[in-house]
């Protein structure tokens, strides 16, 4: 045995950033600073669609989003954002709005003073505001809007938009380099430079330090990690993480918590967007839960208690031990709403929903209360653990109430 006890998490102390403060009426999210890590996510509505797009923004909010992106693409979508934000308000949900610009920016900022006014924020991605002078000078009217409207901006650059003559400059400069790079690490460092030296910029033209957030993302999680290790080594400013075009199901969720799980366990990020692709008919919601997983598996903050549940095997044959879990797990998520009013804290609690006695007994003991079902050949009863010590023993056919009525009875007890 080691003469020392090894280091478990939580992760890396967070780097420190300055602190970006995004607010509407009584919303107030910090991010950076020393503010828990923030979940963010967008909509994928028609943002010319009021009614839809407050709707899907509503269910994101109330899903957890403590900041909700919408794309403001075309004059009829810049001219729809004040009724977004109406609705919101009149639906008493004071979510932050942020509004995606590409292209045009800087004239739908003009010509809606409304949207401006309505949003909380502004993305601005430096690839595609236009190039040399003329980009210099839409920037500039973007930065300026931001200013004059007092709202702060973050800064996104992306894979798939880098500017192009700042590339094209690396690109000479390596080739002059007794041992060039590869191509790749020329684009990962144009990445990092764009979104630098346009903060740069921006903070010249009198933009605070602290109204700015970064973002370089990349679709392939090792140039994430680089890219984003890189920029925290190069700037205080808080950064947003993201994988851009994380893809669908399962391949999504994967890729993009294998990113941002690195680079948050090494203290990097301030907040998160998780972009998946929707079934078709999909949850848009689903972004922001695999949001707060990925946080709170990582121990970096609580949202909903957790479901310990065991994989099952041949020794649970039947369907009642998922069946189970997904009640229980489904439960838990329900009552929340209620439970976050009057239950502060309940969110750090641990359910274990265990399949047989191998290693049922000893995960529900580790929870704050857990069941061992009965596996294949066991006596058909389930014993249940309470703060590690053996409580009532459930048989028959209502042990999921049975169940569901003990958390609720350790709640009220445990989280007052
Ligand atoms: S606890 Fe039992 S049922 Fe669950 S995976 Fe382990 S051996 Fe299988």
């Amino acid at each position: 045995m080691s003469s020392q006890p090894f280091p478990c998490g939580p992760a890396a102390s967070r780097r420190l950033t300055q602190q970006v403060v995004v607010e509407w009426a009584d919303s107030r999210v910090a991010i950076g600073g020393d503010a828990p890590v923030v979940v963010q996510s967008m909509t994928n509505t028609d943002t010319a669609d009021a009614i839809g797009t407050a709707i899907q923004v509503r269910d994101l909010a109330f899903a957890g989003s403590e900041i909700v992106r919408i794309t403001v693409n075309t004059i009829e979508a810049a001219e729809a954002v004040p009724a977004i934000r109406d609705q919101l308000d009149k639906m008493n949900c004071p979510v932050p709005l942020v509004g995606d610009f590409h292209f045009n920016g800087h004239k739908l900022l003009a010509q809606v003073p409304a949207c401006a006014e309505a949003l909380s924020k502004y993305r601005i991605n430096p690839g595609n505001v236009g190039r040399g002078a003329k980009g210099e000078s839409q920037f500039g009217a973007m930065v300026e809007a931001a200013q004059r409207f007092n709202r702060p901006i973050r800064i996104g650059v992306n894979w798939g938009s880098l500017d192009q003559d700042l590339l094209a400059r690396l690109m000479d400069e390596n080739a002059a380099r007794p041992v060039p790079w590869d191509a790749q690490a020329v684009m990962r460092e144009a990445l990092v430079t764009s979104a630098i030296r346009s903060a740069q910029q921006a903070i010249e033209w009198g933009m605070g330090r602290n109204r700015i957030t970064l973002s370089a993302k990349v679709s392939a999680v090792q140039d994430l990690v680089s890219v984003y290790r890189e920029l925290s080594k190069r700037t205080d400013l808080p950064l947003h993480l993201g994988l851009t075009e994380a893809g669908m199901g399962s391949k999504g969720i994967v890729s993009s918590t294998a990113a941002m799980g690195i680079l948050l366990q090494e203290g990097i990020g301030d907040t998160i967007r998780v972009s998946l692709t929707p079934e078709p008919g999909g949850d848009r919601r689903k972004e922001v839960l695999v949001a707060q997983e990925m946080l709170q598996v990582l121990g970096l903050r609580a949202f909903t208690p957790m479901v310990i549940a065991c994989p099952g095997c041949g020794r649970t044959t039947s369907t009642f031990f998922q069946e189970l879990a997904d009640k229980v797990q489904t439960y838990l998520r329900d009552q929340m709403p209620i439970w976050r009013r009057e239950h502060p804290g309940v969110e750090s609690m641990n359910v274990a929903v265990m399949g047989c006695v191998v290693n049922g007994p000893g995960e529900s003991k580790h929870a704050n209360i857990g069941i061992s079902l009965p596996g294949t050949g066991e006596q058909p009863v389930a014993p249940v653990y309470i703060d590690g010590q053996r409580g009532p023993t459930l048989k028959g056919d209502h042990i999921a109430e049975e169940f569901q009525a003990l958390i609720q009875e350790y709640v009220v007890k445990r989280y007052r």
